[in-house]
């Protein structure tokens, strides 16, 4: 693996990053009077700009993460985490990123705002990543792979081996997806970032942690990859409410850890009773909240199950998954209610 400074795009390089009033003097020093900023002095709670380093909440998530403050980055969600990889590491026009269909749609979504273009090398028939093949796929140009494991919308994690040998062997930054780790039985690769330079490891609060609506995504990377995405980040990219939310989520993490729990517990149950239904040929095994099954005929069972009152995923037009949907783990009610309309249309 090259050095990862060959890899950054010139222009970013030589960024300066915007310096916001709120930088050099916080509110934690309270005997200052703050008449930089151009808010307004009245309290709502929210008056004044958040913290544009996310010091607290990252102080607290590093402590829950066993990592340093200095390894990560916050963002509105895993999508800007992900679309400000592209902005410091891939050139418009000229680079280009490798995706292993079927997986994550916003990968593609991405690559094409920025006009990056995209080499797809698809899964084994297993959905595992087939190694020689992406390799071969990858030129020059390629700058990311982007690896989900647990896979959308696959719902398996990649074998630690095949993930490893692309770690070292693939010459650009390779992004794992671990937007779905806290459900899987495999261990996070959070602990051996600091083993390989090109490791970019993202996760999200959208799924374990329950909040989804405040959009918050996490990088961790080295500190070189973390200094440059703080440099291109919008300053006030994680407003005060979700920093706030967060950070008490996250001293509640008994109650996140119930939560998990109680999920796989219920994905464990309906994928027993899924696989009693006469029309549904295939239960893939998930490490994931939700479950990928093969039907008789996708479009038809997903219309039936919307005249039902239930929306589950069609993902029938993705690579590699013929006549599949898929099927978020709900409360135990609302699963039990998917069965009995599963049995009703049978
Ligand atoms: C849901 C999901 C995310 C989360 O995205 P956010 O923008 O953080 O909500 C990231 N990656 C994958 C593969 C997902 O399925």
């Amino acid at each position: 693996m090259d050095n990862i400074n060959k890899l950054i795009r010139n222009n970013v390089k030589n960024i300066k990053p915007y310096s916001s009033a709120r930088d050099e003097f916080t509110e934690e020093v309270n005997d200052f009077i703050f008449i930089d900023a151009n808010e307004n002095p009245f309290q709502t709670a929210v008056n004044r700009y958040p913290d544009p380093q996310h010091k607290e909440l990252k102080q607290v998530l590093g402590i829950r993460k066993n990592i340093s403050v200095d390894n990560i980055l916050l963002g509105n969600g895993s999508d800007e985490v992900l679309d400000l990889l592209f902005r410091a590491f891939c050139e418009p026009g000229e680079d280009n990123v490798v995706i292993l269909p079927p997986t994550y749609g916003m990968y593609e979504v991405l690559a094409n705002i920025n006009n990056v273009s995209v080499i797809k090398a698809n899964l084994s028939d297993v959905f595992q990543p087939s190694v020689e093949v992406i390799l071969n796929a990858a030129t020059v140009k390629s700058k990311i792979l982007f690896l989900c494991s647990p896979n959308n919308p696959t719902g398996n994690s990649f074998n630690a081996k095949y993930i490893e040998q692309l770690i070292e062997k693939f010459n650009g930054l390779v992004v794992l997806d671990e937007a779905y780790i806290d459900f899987s039985q495999q261990n996070s690769w959070l602990g051996k970032l600091k083993d390989y330079q090109n490791l970019v490891i993202t996760q999200t609060f959208s799924k374990a942690y329950g909040l989804a609506g405040i959009r918050l995504g996490v990088c961790y990377a080295s500190k070189e990859i973390i200094k440059i995405l703080n440099t291109i980040k919008p300053p006030y990219n994680v407003n005060s409410l979700t920093q706030m939310v967060a950070i008490e989520r996250l001293q509640k993490h008994n109650l996140v850890s119930e939560e998990i729990k109680l999920i796989i517990s219920e994905r464990k149950r309906l994928e027993v009773e899924l696989n009693t239904i006469s029309f549904i040929d295939e239960v893939y095994a998930s490490d994931a909240n939700f479950l990928l099954i093969k039907v008789d005929n996708a479009n038809k069972r997903y219309q039936e199950i919307i005249e039902k009152g239930i929306v589950v995923r069609n993902r029938s037009n993705q690579a590699l998954c013929d006549n599949c949907l898929r099927i978020s783990i709900g409360t135990k009610a609302e699963n039990d209610k998917l069965i009995t309309i599963l049995e009703e249309i049978e």
